[in-house]
């Protein structure tokens, strides 16, 4: 009996059952009115859902985001320009399926790295790989590796996950060598993999981002567009709208950041 006993927790854990393998004993003392079939159901319930619970947490490890931040948190009636219809049909993750890309486009502080975050987090859950960088830290990355000769290997970290996050485009202007790397990775997950890329900088201005490059700049543009849902932010700066009310008269405590 005993020895039954313990071949099936040492089988579990050789399975890697660990979920099983932790629930049993309390199954054993609760069920026993239960059917086989009814205890085995809700053990395997278990198993697969705590399965799917780590698999997400890994992922989003792996993709690395700077700052936990997801659609629901994101204020959109203090930024009533931006298509909140559009944002909800991301929600959908049909550009994830398609692998095409999302650009945010808008001054500082208007969410675009929130929303990028957010909805590659909705992806993540709903079993994509992701990985977030900033353009200036991919670049830097990449040109690092073409030193050590590790340029195709580094390249596939941000060509192989389904949802690239590149945030933060035109920040600081690229020379030539670093905008044939950016180019070279949108060439790569163009049609791909489901990238959403957010900038300050309008169209016109991407030919001076990308080393004053305007042939690579459209080279750019050209795929990065091609199936593309741009969310233009127009509205204010999320980080200014305290020190706006602080000016006010009675400035009230929300307890916020
Ligand atoms: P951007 O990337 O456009 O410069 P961020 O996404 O970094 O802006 O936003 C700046 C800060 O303000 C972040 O902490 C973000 O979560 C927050 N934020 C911006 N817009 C909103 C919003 N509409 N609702 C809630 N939080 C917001
Ligand atoms: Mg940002």
């Amino acid at each position: 009996m005993s020895l039954v006993y313990e071949r099936v927790h040492d089988n579990l854990q050789r399975l890697d059952l660990r979920s099983i393998h932790e629930a049993l004993d309390g199954h054993l003392e609760r069920s026993q009115d239960k059917s086989f079939m009814d205890v085995l159901d809700a053990l395997l319930a278990d198993e697969v859902e705590t399965r799917r619970v780590r698999a997400v947490e890994t992922r989003m490890r792996t993709a690395g985001f700077p700052v936990a931040k997801t659609l629901d948190t994101y204020d959109f009636t203090f930024q009533p320009a931006i298509d909140r219809k559009a944002v909800e049909d991301l929600r959908a993750l049909r550009w994830v399926h398609n692998a095409e890309n999302i650009l945010l486009l808008g001054p500082p502080g208007v969410g675009k790295s929130h929303l990028a975050i957010g909805l590659a987090v909705e992806a993540v859950r709903a079993g994509a790989s992701a990985y977030y960088t900033t353009a200036a830290s991919m670049v830097a990355q990449l040109k690092q590796a073409t030193r050590r000769d590790g340029l195709e290997a580094r390249l596939r970290r941000y060509v192989r996950p389904r949802v690239l996050v590149m945030d933060e485009i035109g920040y600081l202007p690229m020379d030539a060598e670093a905008a044939h790397l950016f180019f070279q990775v949108v060439t790569k997950r163009y049609e791909q993999g489901a990238t959403i890329y957010t900038s300050n900088k309008a169209f016109s201005e991407w030919g001076e981002v990308l080393g004053g490059d305007a042939v690579l700049a459209s080279a750019v543009l050209d795929r990065l567009l091609h199936h593309c849902t741009v969310l233009n932010i127009k509205g204010e700066s999320y980080r200014l709208r305290n020190r706006r009310r602080l000016g006010a008269k009675a400035p009230e405590n929300e307890g916020g950041r």
